[in-house]
Order: structure tokens, then sequence, then C-alpha cells
């Protein structure tokens, strides 16, 4: 706010106030000047505001102009807000007060991107979670089981393991659906000769989990398996590109090289990798043009891909963290192309290797 030459910043998203207080409700705004802080909520979260908010005094809202009236009570003539995050009726509202507004890009989502002690081990837990949730998915997966029935099995077992729930709708696609990146999940059943992709993740303590495993059920066709191969290449290079200190676009160069050396450049169409924390996508961004700095203690994904419209596709993700000297895998678990629930044999048959 300093650097901003700011006097005060409203703080409108919930995990951004979340982060700065505690506060674990998702209604409210934190005022914020240099010497004074008020987390102001409505009545159905002022306790949790009071018992949960550290540094910031909890202030009750009675009416949506009270927000107005303590901005004016702590003064101050330059406040900043989060223009990415406070709607367009919200802004009106602060206008009216006659104070300058200066709109603010990541200002906290920055300090958000570096993750202490405590916000780690959360998201390492929730990364052990979601890989033992998935693994044991894996054993029981057979032809005819449905997206829907293998997502919703899933998300179960994570409850079970302790997990707040799922952190976004799990992606179960497969066969030619594999070709959709965010294909989401359907009601078509499980067949014998595909590959499926599985992207899921869980909460845990407000921290997510990022994790992508493409398996198959019987034997695929040999593109699909050659293709998997170059995505595992790819995910390896973008793993071994990842220090403090290089440049988000640089770990994006490293996956997407072996991908279009193998030719299929034109079928990766998004970005490496993303942070996770509070969000499931938030800073830094390991994509083409990402010119952010790595740093140690930040949390990112490595997950390129590859995607064949109409015959399937295939993407391997896991979370990490940012060392010094490279990064350390959150989400292990195998990654050579394992072959699941067999067809004709009526048995589950885990972990096969083709
Ligand atoms: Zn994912
Ligand atoms: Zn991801």
């Amino acid at each position: 706010m300093q650097a901003r030459d700011l006097d005060g910043m409203v703080v409108s998203f919930d995990r951004n106030f979340r982060y700065l207080t505690g506060f674990t409700g998702d209604a409210g705004v934190l005022l914020v000047t240099a010497d004074d802080a008020a987390l102001i909520t409505d009545s159905r979260y002022i306790e949790t505001a009071q018992q949960e908010a550290e540094g910031a005094r909890a202030v009750l809202l009675k009416h949506a102009e009270e927000i107005g009236e303590q901005i004016l009570s702590l003064g101050g003539k330059r406040w900043g807000f989060e223009a990415e995050r406070l709607l367009y009726s919200g802004y009106e509202r602060l206008q009216a007060l006659g104070v300058e507004l200066v709109p603010t890009y990541d200002l906290i989502e920055e300090l958000r991107a570096v993750k202490d002690t405590d916000e780690l081990s959360a998201i390492r837990h929730a990364c052990e979670i979601a890989v033992q949730g998935l693994e044991e998915l894996f054993l029981r997966l057979r032809p005819g089981m449905t997206e829907a029935e293998a997502s919703f099995w899933l998300d179960g077992r994570m409850r079970e393991l302790g997990a707040e729930g799922p952190a976004f709708d799990f992606i179960v696609a497969s066969g030619p659906r594999g070709s959709l990146p965010h294909g989401g999940t359907s009601q078509k059943p499980l067949a014998d000769g595909e590959l499926v992709t599985f992207d899921v993740g869980c909460r845990f303590l407000g921290y997510h989990s990022d994790i992508t495993r493409t398996v198959a059920i019987g034997r695929p066709p040999a593109e699909l398996q050659r293709v998997y191969e170059i995505v595992r290449e790819a995910q390896e290079a973008g793993l071994r590109a990842v220090r403090a200190g290089v440049l988000g676009r640089d770990v994006d160069a490293a996956a997407r090289g072996v991908i279009e050396r193998a030719g299929y450049g034109e079928r990766f169409g998004h970005g490496t990798g993303h942070g996770v924390g509070l969000e499931i996508h938030e800073l830094p961004r390991l994509g083409e043009r990402s010119e952010q700095v790595l740093a140690a203690g930040m949390i990112v994904t490595v997950e390129p891909g590859i995607y064949l419209p109409s015959q399937g596709g295939v993407r391997i993700e896991d979370t990490v963290v940012v060392t010094d000297g490279g990064c350390e895998i959150l989400t292990r678990s195998p990654k050579e192309l394992r072959t699941f629930g067999l067809s004709g044999s009526g048995n589950l048959q885990g972990g096969g290797l083709l």
C-alpha cells in the first residue's frame, strides 16, 4: 500500500481477506489503513469473525451503506480496490463516497503466491488425500462404470479421508471425451481400449490439491500410447525446469518443446501450469507469456497434455513446491501408463503395466 501511495485498501475478495485475517466466512469486506483494520460482515458471520479474525476488529454490518460510513470514518483520500474482484455495482457505491479510487491488480494475490509452513502442510495433506483416493479408485475401475460413478465414489472417499470437499468439479474424460481438456464428467460408461483422464483434487483447511493421471482400460490404440509417452516426457521436462529464479514461461517452454518436437504442438493449447493455494488457480502462471519469477515456497502445477479431437487425450499433472534447487512433488503416484479393470476378466485387476 505504501509503494502504491494508498491511504486505505478495500479488500472484498473472500480468499484475500481470509489470507490476511484468518476469517473463513465468505461474505465480508476488509478495510485496511496504515494503523487500523476493520472486518465488516453481517449477522450470519459476525461471531465467526470475532473468533477467527486476527489483526482486524470485527464490525457488524446492518445496512450496505455502513461500508461507506466505515471508509469515511477511517479517513484517507486514496483508497485501493481489487480491480479484478469488485463488482461494478460495488464500485458505484464506493464512487458515491467522493474518495479517490485506485485500482490494484494482484496486490494480495502476489503475497499469497509464496506459502508459509502452515499453508504448505495443509496443501501437502490435501495432496496426500487426493493421491490415496485416486489410487484406490483406479483399483475399482472396470468397463461399464460411468464417469459420474467414478467421480461420485472419489468425492466420497476423499471426504472419508478427511477432505473438506472437492477442489473443483472433477474431470473424468474417457475415450474420445479425453480430447476435451476441461470435459467435466458425463454419464458415459468406461469402455475397454480407452484412455481415461482423471483431473481431481480436494480441499483441506481451505487449501487445494490438484492432480491429473491418465490411465488405460484394457489396451488403447497405438497412437494414444505413443502420445502418452510424449506427454510423460514433456511433464518430466517441465518438472526438471522448475526451480527458484526461473520464469513461468521457462517451465512452459521446457514442457511445450517436447510436445512441439514430437509434432503435436497444435494439440497442446493451454498453459503448462498454475499456482495452487486458497484458490485452485492462482499466481504464478506457467504459460507461454508468463514473466513471473518462481520463488522458493511457491506451489505450482506442471500439467502438459495432448488432445486429439474425437480420438482422445492425455494429461499428466503434479502439484509441486518450488525449492532453491528444483522442486518437490507433492502428488507422488506412478506415471508409467497403467491399465486397470481389464475387460473379460470380470475381476478388478489393478495396476498392470502395458
Ligand atoms: Zn488439475
Ligand atoms: Zn491444474
